[in-house]
């Protein structure tokens, strides 16, 4: 007798956890979302809308086959409660790395990155953050509360230090944010100017990569609580994703994708793509040397 238990995976993520060097992991929880809130159900539709994809990338010549990612499915967070859901965020995504394995987390809001970072900076003392956002997300608190998705890169400061944390697309924010990264990280606002740059001085150092998928336009994105203007291009940030591909990626995440507020699914289509191309950057098994397909003889 042969059944099909319909557990939904992402796209080519179907290896069994011991063989597994990327682990995926959903956190549906959009708790402390300030303005649209939505960002709970982001996996779940990352999951179902990645079927429309192809596992192969003709942009990398590689395939989701070749990777080694095992998809645990999504956490069961306590909504209203964004302590509880980070300590359970943290205790899960220690477990990963205790095995070995590199996380990479699917939001929800930008707040769950906290929990994961809790966990990778244990291991990796010497880490460096990329963040790529619409917001600059360094506030102090948000109405009095130290714990929101709008200040999780302030809150990722205090366990870093200075210069740690390098800030791309950033575009929106109060003065006092941006004066104070003048000071405490290394902001590149509005695009991708100095990425190449960063990238270089980041080789060889354990990096976690945050994506807000606000940091696109919301012209090709806009299903997100706080969509922002004047944003990246989506293969502008693709090909900024792949350029990410020598670098040693130890966590990463993908945050902020709110599906109902884009009934034509442009967004999750989006961040399907962009994950992909993320997971084969992170972990291509065999890497193809010889240049793009089309140019081969
Ligand atoms: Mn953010
Ligand atoms: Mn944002």
């Amino acid at each position: 007798m042969k059944w099909n238990r319909n557990l939904e995976t992402f796209l080519g993520c179907d290896k069994e956890y011991a063989e597994a060097r990327v682990a995926l992991f959903g956190a549906p929880f959009d708790s402390t979302t300030s303005f649209r809130p939505g960002a709970r159900f982001g996996p779940r539709a990352m999951r179902a809308e990645s079927w429309g994809l192809e596992t192969y990338s003709p942009y990398q010549d590689r395939d989701m086959e070749e990777t080694a990612v095992f998809d645990g499915g999504d956490l069961e967070l306590p909504f209203g409660s964004p302590e509880m859901a980070l300590s359970q965020l943290e205790a899960y995504t220690d477990e990963l790395v205790k095995d070995g394995k590199r996380p990479c987390l699917l939001g929800g809001e930008h707040l769950v990155t906290l929990g994961a970072l809790r966990a990778v900076l244990k291991r990796y003392p010497d880490l460096h953050i990329l963040h790529f956002d619409a917001h600059t997300d360094l506030r102090a608190d948000y109405l009095g509360a130290p714990l929101s998705h709008a200040c999780v890169m302030r809150r990722a400061w205090e366990l870093t230090g200075d210069g740690r944390i390098h800030q791309f697309g950033v575009r929106s924010g109060e003065k006092s944010e941006f004066v104070w990264a003048k000071a405490h990280t290394d902001m590149h606002p509005f695009g991708l100017q100095g990425l190449a740059e960063t990238v270089l001085r980041l080789a060889g150092l354990p990096v976690y990569l945050t994506i807000d998928l606000d940091v696109l336009d919301p012209a090709c994105f806009p299903g997100t609580g706080t969509p922002e203007p004047g944003g990246l291009g989506f293969s502008q940030l693709m090909e900024a994703v792949i350029g990410l591909g020598g670098l040693q990626i130890v966590g990463c995440d993908l945050v902020e994708l709110a599906p109902m507020l884009d009934p034509s699914g442009i967004s999750a289509a989006a961040a399907c793509k962009i994950l992909r191309e993320l997971l084969l950057a992170m972990d291509g098994g065999s890497r193809q040397k010889e240049g793009p397909l089309w140019e081969r003889r």
